[in-house]
């Protein structure tokens, strides 16, 4: 494998290439060391999965996301979902010219994106929830770029969770990142997360994902197939005629026409997060939660005690390796 100038092919030359493509933070984990980790709760770590002969390294790529959507505080905005897809197309396209720069030095490669599920495990049922292929947020704390929270989203020093994902799969023989030991979460003494959740789906160290999946793809398959069937059951003509040109069919068709609402949509929890050097610029925005209640406050207290009694629940003892000693230094 041959490097720019015929040098040695290196980390440094591959993540120095990424952030000239566009990447904002690039690592790069041990992908035939993922292969032999525990999956936490169908959790998939496995680049085998994908590739026989290509996935040994995991090259996560992040492009933070823009301050300005971050400082809009409803959770259903479309200029947050239009401009998040945006920097997801951006990130695919940083992605492509690197895995075309990889191959012209030798390396076959092949771009993982973040919503990238495997058809074979549908069940027809369009509610469930369905585990990336390979978790990305996973491999990015493989690759050294940050821990899970609260909610178990990705959280980085540089732009907390305000980041989108994509991965490069090769088997260039170059050094790995190592994940960080100490969670960069503040833990439910912040719970700042789960305050502003618009669906109340955070746990302790866990997300009810289906419920989830509601807000972050609001107008995805589950809600198009909904649709679809209510308009298939009405039987007067003329309010089935209104259906198609409702509002909800309106939003639906926008939404197929750029994925903006299917792959992106609700990120309550990433905006309020305090985690980031970013944050400052959000800060007079996203200070005050008005999502919050009184049970999520209990439940958050709860939290805490269980904590200081040192009673960790099993998601978090499941995913320790993610996200991290508790405990800032
Ligand atoms: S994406 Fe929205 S619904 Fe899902 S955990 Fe975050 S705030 Fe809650
Ligand atoms: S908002 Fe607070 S509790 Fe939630 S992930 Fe960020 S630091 Fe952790």
């Amino acid at each position: 494998m041959v490097g720019p100038g015929g040098a040695a092919l290196t980390a440094s030359a591959i993540k120095q290439r990424a952030r000239e493509l566009g990447a904002d933070l690039v690592g790069i984990a041990d992908g035939a060391f993922m292969d032999r980790l525990p999956e936490p709760g169908g959790v998939q770590l496995r680049p085998s999965r994908i590739t026989d002969f290509d996935g040994d390294r995991v090259i996560v790529l992040a492009r933070r996301l823009g301050a300005g959507t971050s400082r809009l505080t409803r959770w259903d905005e479309r200029h947050k979902y239009y401009n998040d897809e945006l920097a997801l197309t951006g990130l695919e396209q940083t992605a492509l010219e690197l895995v075309l720069w990889l191959e012209d030095r030798g390396v076959p490669a092949l771009i993982v994106p973040p919503t990238h599920v495997d058809p074979w495990r549908y069940s027809g049922d369009p509610e469930a929830h369905i585990e990336p292929l390979l978790s990305l947020d996973y491999a990015a704390v493989e690759a050294g770029l940050g821990t899970l929270g609260l909610n178990l989203q990705l959280l980085t020093p540089e732009f907390g969770p305000r980041v989108v994902l994509s991965a490069v799969l090769c088997s260039a023989d170059v050094d790995c990142d190592a994940p960080m030991q100490r969670a960069l979460c503040l833990g439910p003494a912040c719970g700042r997360c789960l305050r502003a959740c618009p669906g109340d789906v955070i746990g302790h160290w866990e997300r009810d994902w289906p419920a989830c999946d509601r807000y972050r793809s609001p107008h995805g398959f589950a809600q198009l197939t909904e649709f679809l069937g209510e308009v298939f059951d009405e039987t007067d003509p003329e309010a089935r005629a209104a259906m198609v040109r409702s509002r909800e069919s309106f939003d639906l068709w926008q939404s197929i026409l750029r994925g903006a609402g299917v792959l992106t949509g609700c990120r309550r929890c990433a905006e309020v997060c305090p985690v980031g050097e970013d944050y400052e610029a959000l800060r007079d925005a996203q200070e005050a939660i008005a999502e919050g209640t009184e049970a999520k406050e209990l439940r958050l207290a709860d939290m805490v005690a269980a904590e200081q009694r040192s009673a960790l629940p099993k998601d978090y003892v499941e995913r320790r390796r993610w996200i991290g000693e508790l405990g800032r230094d």
